[in-house]
C-alpha cells in the first residue's frame, strides 16, 4: 500500500513558493570584507522564498547552461534579493568583474533548508565564513515579524575582519534579545587577542557541546539545528547533536562545497 504523507507536510510543500527563470539587472554591489561582496537585485512582483532558500545564477552569454547555487542572505521582508557571494573560482572571478546595471539570470527560488515558520521550538545556528548566508536570512526575517524563539548563532571565520554582517550581526544581538551569539576566529593575530571578546579556534565537537549545553534552558523543547559551512564541520556538528540526544529530523545542514 502506498501511503500519503502525512497532511502537515503535504500542507508545508504546496506552501514552497514556485521557482520561475528571469533576467534581472544588478542593482548595487555592498564590499562585506575583503573576498565577499554582496549583489543586490529587485525581486520580480510576486516573487516570494523562505528563509534559507537559494537561486541558481546564470550568465548564458560567458557560460552556457552552467550555473551556480547562491543563499539568498536577505529577509523575505526586504524589496531586494540579496546573494553574498565569495571569490572564489570560475563563475565568481567573472562576478567580480561586474558593474551595477550589468545582466544576471537568475532561477529560483530551491532547497529544503528552510525556517520551519510554523513551528515555536527555539533555533541552533552553526555557519562558518560565507556559509552565514542562509541563517541571515533566518535571523533577519526573525528579529524584524519579532518571532518569540531563542536562537544560538555559533559562527565562525578566519580574523575580524573576515565576519561577514559583523555590525548586523552585533545589532541583530543588541535588539533582540531573544539571540545570543558566540564568535570563534581561527586566525586571529596574537596582537589582537587580548582585545578579542569571543572564542578562538575551529568549531569542533567540544565547542559546540559547551555552547548548546550553557545556552540550552532547562527542560525546553528540542531546539531545530541548521548548518552552513564545510563538509568537515556539518559532519561533527551532526555527530555531537546525536551524541547529545538530538534526533535527526531536527538536525539540517547546508553544503556549499
Ligand atoms: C545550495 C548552495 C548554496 C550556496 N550558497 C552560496 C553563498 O551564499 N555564497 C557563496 O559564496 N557560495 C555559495 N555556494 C557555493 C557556490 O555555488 C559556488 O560553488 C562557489 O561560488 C564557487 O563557484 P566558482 O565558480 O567561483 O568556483 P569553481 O570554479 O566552481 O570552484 C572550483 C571548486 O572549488 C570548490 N569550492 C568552491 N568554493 C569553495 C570554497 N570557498 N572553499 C572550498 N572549496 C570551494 C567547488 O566545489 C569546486 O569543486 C552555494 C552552494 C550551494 C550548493
Amino acid at each position: 500500500m502506498v501511503m500519503s504523507p502525512e497532511p502537515k507536510m503535504q500542507e508545508r510543500k504546496r506552501k514552497r513558493p514556485r521557482a520561475i527563470k528571469w533576467e534581472t539587472e544588478l542593482l548595487e554591489i555592498i564590499e562585506e570584507t575583503p573576498d565577499v561582496k554582496t549583489f543586490r537585485f529587485e525581486k520580480p512582483e510576486g516573487w516570494t522564498f523562505i528563509p534559507g532558500q537559494f537561486v541558481m545564477v546564470f550568465f548564458p552569454e560567458v557560460f552556457g547552461k552552467a550555473n551556480r547555487a547562491y543563499s539568498i542572505s536577505s529577509s523575505p521582508n526586504s524589496p531586494y534579493l540579496d546573494l553574498t557571494i565569495k571569490l572564489y573560482g570560475v563563475f565568481t572571478h567573472h562576478m567580480w568583474t561586474l558593474k551595477e546595471g550589468s545582466s544576471w539570470t537568475l532561477r529560483g527560488p530551491y532547497g529544503h533548508f528552510v525556517l520551519d515558520m510554523e513551528r515555536t521550538n527555539d533555533i541552533i545556528l552553526i555557519g562558518a565564513g560565507v556559509g552565514i548566508t542562509p541563517l541571515m536570512s533566518m535571523l533577519r526575517w526573525s528579529t524584524e515579524e519579532k518571532i518569540d524563539r531563542r536562537f544560538l548563532l555559533l559562527y565562525s571565520n578566519k580574523t575580524p575582519r573576515d565576519i561577514v554582517f559583523h555590525e548586523e550581526i552585533q545589532m541583530i544581538e543588541r535588539m533582540n534579545p531573544n539571540v545570543t551569539v558566540v564568535h570563534t576566529l581561527t586566525r586571529l593575530e596574537d596582537k589582537l587577542k587580548d582585545s578579542w571578546p569571543g572564542l578562538t579556534g575551529r568549531i569542533n565537537a567540544e565547542m559546540i557541546r559547551e555552547q548548546v549545553e550553557r545556552w540550552q534552558k532547562p527542560g525546553s523543547e528540542i531546539a531545530t539545528v541548521y548548518g552552513c559551512g564545510p563538509a568537515s564541520m556539518l559532519t561533527t556538528m551532526e555527530e555531537v547533536m546525536i551524541s547529545l540526544g538530538w534526533p535527526k529530523e531536527e538536525i539540517h545542514y547546508e553544503k556549499f562545497w
